[in-house]
């Protein structure tokens, strides 16, 4: 896609999510009704995640020539995904105990309601403790059945044997030549076919945003929700704002000189997708697209460090998380000390590394959060209203987060 064209599709997309959410409130009747719309242009992006991870992972591998060679960028992947996780939760809480939005805002008896509306999620979760999230977190790395993994979207046991089996083929030499060509060329096709995916997406964000905006309008509570939320939602849209317009754009310039602005709009097309669907995993395809020809990123960085990165870096749904359950503590007149905000410190970035990258995936790990410090954890139903739009917003600084790794990485192994 030439420079104008793509120009051109961002200022589209942008357009149909401004038309989308225009009609929603219009006519939300005829807005839900682009839904199917909307689900087809998501299973065309989500369709191409498997053999895109696939595929990336083993042609960055197979680029970089030996696996060993993959030791220092990717040990600073991961302590970027660690720093910058943890950077968050920090700005969240700082917020949320500065502005304290749920102190005294919620009378008992919505707390009741809304504590009974938490009833279903609680105990879908019920025992989740760190321990177990550990071993959960640990056992995610691997698989008995790569296909049932494949099948279901489980993205760390296959990157996991992408780079252990592509490592192997970098030591093989010329009897698996055709293997590794192969792979480098479907890598190369399937970013071709992603192109030719994102010439449709003014068209399926326009339906997919139209159709939650307008269910949300139908319901006929929007407004009302945010007005009884309001304080909580704002708290955790500045927390995400800081992370995004502050922290992320002051790494990015301090590690590779880029221009922060520009670089957020080389990424639009992907910030915006994700805002459209609530999935980091689904974005990823898009992520890739744009940090490969967009913002110029290499292929070696961008193979490796955004599918792990949609997996287990998630900046926004750890701020969110650490945000709401001081936000619930307040709500029912917990203090919770210094010692067990550290606690939840520590959880809320634990469950976003294992929140898969899916719609409001981070409201269920929540409860591990919930459990650590003790709070009951049905109370998350007082979040529970406007977690769709808050999830929009926080996915799409996830996916923020992975692309300025990707940089990062890239401009330590350029300067190499
Ligand atoms: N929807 C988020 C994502 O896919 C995860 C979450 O915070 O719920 O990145």
């Amino acid at each position: 896609m030439s420079g104008d064209t793509s120009n051109r599709l961002t200022l589209y997309i942008g357009l149909a999510i401004v038309a989308a959410v225009a009609l929603a409130f219009i006519s939300p009747e005829l807005a839900v009704g682009f839904e199917v719309g909307g689900e087809i242009f998501l299973r065309l992006l989500t369709m191409m995640v498997v053999p895109l991870v696939v595929a990336s992972v083993m042609s960055g591998i197979i680029g970089l020539g030996d696996v060993r060679k993959l030791g220092r960028p990717g040990a600073l992947a991961v302590l970027y995904y660690l720093v910058t996780t943890v950077l968050a939760v920090i700005v969240g809480l700082v917020l949320v105990n500065l502005i304290q939005p749920g102190v005294g805002t919620i009378d008992q008896a919505t707390l009741s309601a809304m504590a009974a509306e938490g009833q279903g999620v609680a105990a879908a979760q019920a025992q989740a403790t760190l321990e177990t999230i550990l071993r959960n977190l640990l056992l995610m790395l691997f698989t008995d059945n790569l296909f049932a993994s494949a099948a279901n979207t489980n993205l760390l046991p296959l990157i996991v044997f992408s780079l252990i089996f592509a490592g192997m083929l970098t030591t093989m030499g010329a009897r698996v030549a055709a293997i590794s060509q192969m792979i480098v060329q479907v890598n190369d096709a399937l970013l071709a076919f992603i192109l030719l995916l994102m010439r449709l997406a003014p068209v399926g964000i326009f339906c997919l945003v139209t159709a939650r905006f307008g269910q949300a309008q139908a319901d006929g509570n929007l407004m009302d929700v945010l007005r009884q939320t309001g304080a909580y939602f704002s708290t955790v849209i500045a927390g995400l704002a800081l992370h995004a317009l502050v922290t992320l754009p002051l790494i990015l310039w301090l590690f590779t000189r880029r221009n922060p602005l520009r670089f957020m709009y080389q990424m639009s097309q992907a910030l915006l997708t994700a805002f459209s669907t609530a999935s980091s995993t689904a974005t990823l395809p898009v992520t890739m697209e744009c940090a490969v020809s967009k913002a110029g990123i290499s292929k070696r960085s961008s193979e490796f460090v955004l599918p792990l990165g949609a997996t287990i870096n998630m900046d926004g749904t750890a701020l969110y998380e650490a945000t709401a359950a001081i936000f619930i503590a307040q709500a029912i007149g917990v203090e919770l000390g210094l010692t067990q905000q550290v606690v939840v410190a520590v959880t809320a970035t634990l469950a976003a590394v294992g929140a898969a990258g899916i719609p409001e995936a981070g409201l269920v790990t929540m409860i591990i959060v919930l459990n650590a410090v003790g709070l009951p954890v049905e109370y998350i139903g007082l979040i529970l209203s406007v977690d769709w739009l808050l999830d929009r917003f926080r996915t799409a600084v996830n996916a923020f987060g992975d692309s300025v790794g990707a940089a990062v990485v890239d401009g330590a192994f350029s300067s190499e």
